[in-house]
């Protein structure tokens, strides 16, 4: 069979695994850290730096297609492998994803609506964003945030100085703050044929700045929620997208508002695995491998909750609940660590 070769070894690369190992494809996990996640449950791994050009190489060689649940490997690393194999979803993909201002100009220039945004390089840059956006207003560095990290609010103007601080000279984008009533995330997919499927919007809630939980039905209208799928296949035509992506919204009373989008399975998706007949994973892999794409049609309402940190300590108690649990298999339960999820079933689907 087919091999998958997937960089990055955390949770999202272990459940790429096992969704790759039910349809009968091997996985080769490609991660600097020894021991992951992903690494543990996949048929081969290979634990060498990002820039390990021979270790890259011999990777690349090994599999028929790669993929990535790890948004920064280096440039020069995809190119290497590249030259040898397929890279799914593609390069300008993740390049979007990967800086905040290319990701809202390429949603600006799609005729999405974002944020109002300006960049930010220098005390003077922040000043001149501030005068156009006013406050409030979010600060976040362009490339490698995530679970709120990388980010200050600038409540007044006479926070700017040490909101600035904070970004520790690393370019910036400034975001006007969108008043929005809830969040929600669409995950959609696209397979090598053109072919498009989305899933249900799921409605997200963070505790400081991490997904705590999603819940399907999202509170939306019939028209919002044809809006949310809309513009996620937008997105992935666009882009000539192979896989799934995660589009974050924001639900204001003038529409929707794209926060950001993250080119690979997502948490806000993890509801599918118990809610669908086909879930995220699958219908990943079914992409990249060049499957027809599975019916994602939900089939039960769900809230999927994140066990962050120490929440592990409850699985003895959630184990004697009509709850599916799903964990990482992570040693240590540091604070603010994703440890795993559970999802609870609510109902048949409304
Ligand atoms: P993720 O872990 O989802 O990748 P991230 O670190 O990339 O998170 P964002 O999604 O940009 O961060 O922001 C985290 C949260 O902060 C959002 O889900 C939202 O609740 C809030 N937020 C971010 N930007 C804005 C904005 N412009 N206006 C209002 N709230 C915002
Ligand atoms: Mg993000
Ligand atoms: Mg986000």
């Amino acid at each position: 069979g087919q091999t998958i070769g997937i960089l990055g070894g955390g949770q999202l690369g272990r459940m790429l695994a096992v969704a790759a190992s039910r349809l009968g494809l091997h996985c080769h996990v490609y991660d600097p850290a020894e021991g992951g996640p992903a690494a543990e449950v996949a048929a081969r791994a290979t634990c060498a730096a990002w820039d390990d050009e021979a270790a890259l190489r011999a990777f690349a060689e090994a599999v028929d297609v790669v993929t990535y649940e790890f948004e920064n490997v280096p440039a020069e690393s995809l190119d290497l492998i590249e030259a040898i194999v397929p890279i799914r979803p593609n390069r300008r993909a993740l390049a979007v994803s990967q800086d905040r201002l290319d990701e809202k100009d390429f949603l600006r220039d799609l005729g999405l609506a974002t944020a109002p945004y300006a960049t930010v390089d220098d005390a003077a840059s922040l000043d001149a964003a501030l005068e156009r956006i006013g406050t409030p207003a979010i600060l976040k560095t362009r490339r490698f945030g995530y679970d709120g990290k990388g980010q200050a609010r600038i409540m007044a103007a006479s926070d700017a100085a040490a909101a600035l601080a904070e970004m520790n000279g690393a370019p910036a984008i400034l975001e006007g703050f969108v008043e929005f009533s809830h969040e929600v995330s669409v995950i959609g997919a696209r397979g090598t044929g053109g072919a498009v499927a989305c899933f249900d919007p799921g409605e997200n809630r963070h505790e400081g700045g991490i997904l705590r939980e999603t819940t399907v039905p999202a509170r939306l209208s019939a028209a919002q929620r044809t809006d949310a799928v809309l513009l996620a296949a937008k997105i992935l035509t666009e882009l000539d997208y192979v896989g799934v992506l995660g589009v974050e919204l924001f639900v204001t009373a003038s529409g929707l508002v794209v926060n950001e989008i993250a080119p690979r399975v997502h948490n806000s998706g993890h509801w599918t695995q118990d809610g669908c007949l086909i879930d995220q994973f699958e219908q990943h892999i079914r992409a990249v491998a060049g499957w027809p794409l599975g019916d994602g049609a939900r089939h039960s309402d769900v809230v999927m909750e994140n066990l962050i940190g120490d929440d592990v300590d409850r699985i003895p108690e959630i184990a004697g609940t009509q709850a599916a649990i799903h964990l990482y298999g992570k040693a240590e339960a540091r604070a603010g660590r994703k440890m795993g999820h559970v999802n609870r079933l609510t109902g048949p689907a409304r």
